[in-house]
């Protein structure tokens, strides 16, 4: 189990240090956050044990039952819809938040944020591919939101993410990730206390293509633990 675990995570890396060639950077500019969803603890321990410290979690209630059972350095990266009822059981939890997609959660985040004292590293969660997805900003209207949420003193925008459709060929999606990349290059420095360190995009189907295109934060769950 350990090593089909292990094989497949050093193919992962090998896969991220290729496209990040390819895309002129070297593959410790991109960081690999490891999607655990319905894993089961004793199985993210054996990936926590082969040096894995970046984890995501798209549930609230999955995340919250595991971040006491998982030890050492662990940053938890919240990449699922949040509602913003369940803010509060994980703002003072995780490291990074990648899918603020509106006004109401921006201001539940600030809200409990401030009444447990800390500040929130977030991602702006952009609908970037044009079909109407469910979630996520549209890209006309980011740099709006991020002057509504730029007052909100608790929350740190840290970058953009993007849910790409899924499509059989990856290739098919790559427009949507350059013009992920042109928007975070158009806001970055233009915001002050806004700063465009994190472009997260890229899952096990179309991760290299979202790297090549400067995704610097790649979330990837199948590759890894095997098909859900
Ligand atoms: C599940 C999930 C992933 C990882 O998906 P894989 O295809 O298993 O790599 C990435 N991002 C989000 C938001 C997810 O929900």
């Amino acid at each position: 189990m350990s090593e089909e675990l292990r094989n497949n995570l050093l193919e992962v890396h090998e896969r991220i240090k290729k496209a990040a060639e390819r895309s002129g950077r070297s593959s410790s500019e991109i960081q690999l956050i490891a999607v655990s969803k319905t894993i089961k603890t004793s199985r993210i321990e054996q990936l926590v044990n082969l040096g894995i410290e970046n984890l995501g979690e798209n549930k609230v209630q999955e995340l919250a039952e595991k971040i006491p059972c998982l030890h050492g350095d662990i940053n938890w990266h919240m990449i699922g819809h949040l509602q913003s009822n369940k803010v509060k059981y994980i703002v003072d939890k995780v490291t990074l938040i990648h899918s603020l997609d509106r006004l109401s959660l921006a201001e539940e985040i600030q809200k409990k944020a401030e009444q447990k004292n800390v500040y929130v590293p977030v991602l702006i969660q952009v609908n970037a591919s044009g079909e109407n997805s469910k979630f996520g900003i549209e890209p006309g209207e980011v740099e709006n939101f991020i002057l509504e949420v730029a007052g909100m003193d608790r929350i740190k925008i840290k970058g953009l993410m993007n849910i790409a459709p899924f499509v059989d060929n990856p290739e098919e999606v790559r427009p949507v990730f350059r013009r992920m990349r042109e928007l975070f290059n158009r806001v970055d420095n233009k915001y002050s206390g806004v700063s465009m360190e994190y472009l997260s995009m890229g899952m096990t189907g179309d991760f290299e293509v979202a790297i090549e295109e400067g995704a610097n934060m790649v979330r990837i769950g199948s590759a890894i633990f095997g098909s859900r």
